[in-house]
């Protein structure tokens, strides 16, 4: 059973949203939330008053991957072996999804919103990691989400087809998922460099959709890329497009008068674009990934100048895209995009949480303890930010108080 009460002492941290870069500071912990930041090293102090000490470089918060797919393995890159996995037995999924949660806290990933899966084995990992000593990340579950039938995205959502059954589908979802996911749009052809597929959805049944969800309580997450699915999510107002691929500065400008947040997935079609022998792309296709994901940085760099809400999430599970270490990748796409590092360290840890509406997105005196201890910051040397000393999750008698 962890400590009740311990300090952390570092030379310098973020919280979220700041960079403290003004010398040593001591935090002391008591049941799982900060209950005071005091600057200086009290190391000793607190050794002295019997205060177990944890001694570090630099402290944020807990890093948040903003989409994942615990139960599929992103290692896995051979195709055959992928959709064998999706075979496997629940049992062995259940186990693999566990893996994914447990590797994910060992990188300092303290959060984890899954993007569904048909299984509902995200909620069932979401309930395994509350447990008291959990080695697991936190998860907030998107559950099983909502599709058309016939249509993309079998391996995380179920039918609906008319405006009544989008209504007792939602609101059934909506018991046990923390947000609705919608599968707004297919996926990309990258051969044809485009997404050829017409909106699984029109606005109205997407707001259908919005709104239902809202009257239960819950946000909404849509699975889109392409400009004809942009506009609808974006007029609809869902709570965040997922990959969003193909994006427009029209569409950006809704989205920061709608308070829809972005979620832009860089790293499966990073990993296709370095690894094109995995998937046996011809030398023109590699050309449109680069293209995809060069058009994919000017808009991330455009909607932070426009102040739209940026989360960080990896998609991990795809394949090549591994939980935990993926995010370090997808940090790094953010840098090049040309993003400062403050911002986008917010977008992977306060800006997620205050997306999800937890009470306390920042490190500050009174908020629950989510936090990652490093050797050294990450503004001085960024590979610090793989080398994570300690992460712990927030404790769930301290979120719910
Ligand atoms: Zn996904």
């Amino acid at each position: 059973m962890e400590q009740q009460t311990f300090a952390v002492v570092v030379d310098s941290w973020f919280d979220g949203e700041a960079h403290h870069d003004s010398g040593p500071a001591s935090f002391l912990v008591r049941d799982g939330r900060i209950e005071a930041i005091t600057a200086g090293d009290h190391s000793e102090d607190l050794a002295r008053r019997g205060i177990a000490v944890h001694r570090g470089g630099f402290l944020m918060p807990g890093l948040v991957d903003a989409h994942v797919h615990l139960f599929l393995d992103g290692a896995t890159v051979d195709a055959k072996l992928r959709a064998e996995h999706l075979k496997q037995p629940l049992d062995q999924l259940t186990e693999a999804a566990r893996a994914s949660a447990r590797q994910a806290l060992t990188c300092g990933v303290t959060l984890v919103r899954d993007a569904g899966d048909r299984h509902g084995i995200n909620n069932r990992i979401r309930a395994e990691a509350m447990a008291p000593g959990s080695d697991l990340a936190r998860v907030r579950s998107g559950g099983l989400g909502v599709k058309r039938a016939k249509r993309y995205g079998a391996f995380m959502a179920t039918d609906v087809a008319d405006a009544d059954s989008i209504r007792r589908s939602v609101t059934e979802l909506a018991g046990a998922n923390d947000e609705i996911k919608l599968i707004l749009t297919g996926i990309i052809d990258f051969d044809a460099g485009a997404v050829t597929d017409e909106p699984q959805f029109d606005l109205e049944e997407t707001r259908l959709v919005v709104d239902t969800a809202r009257e239960c309580g819950r946000n909404t997450f849509a699975h889109c890329s392409g400009a004809r699915g942009l506009a609808i999510a974006a007029r609809a107002g869902v709570g965040s497009i997922e990959h969003g691929f193909f994006m427009d500065r029209g569409t950006l400008e809704v989205m920061a008068e709608n308070g829809v947040a972005w979620t832009p997935t860089f790293a499966p079609v990073h990993f296709q674009w370095a690894h094109p022998e995995a998937v046996g792309w011809s030398a023109n296709t590699v050309g449109n990934l680069r293209r995809i994901l060069d058009a994919h940085a000017e808009h991330l760099l455009l909607a932070h100048q426009l102040g739209v809400t940026l989360l960080l999430g990896t998609d991990a599970g795809s394949m090549g895209v591994e939980h935990g270490r993926a995010l370090f990748e997808e940090i790094d796409r953010y840098l090049e995009a040309g993003l400062p590092l403050a911002a986008t360290l917010t977008a992977a840890t306060a800006a997620a949480r205050r997306h999800f509406g937890c009470d306390d997105s920042r490190l500050a005196g009174g908020a629950p303890f989510d936090a990652v201890l490093l050797p050294a910051s990450p503004f001085v040397d960024l590979a610090a930010l793989r080398r994570p000393m300690r992460a712990w999750p927030a404790q769930a008698a301290a979120v719910s108080a």
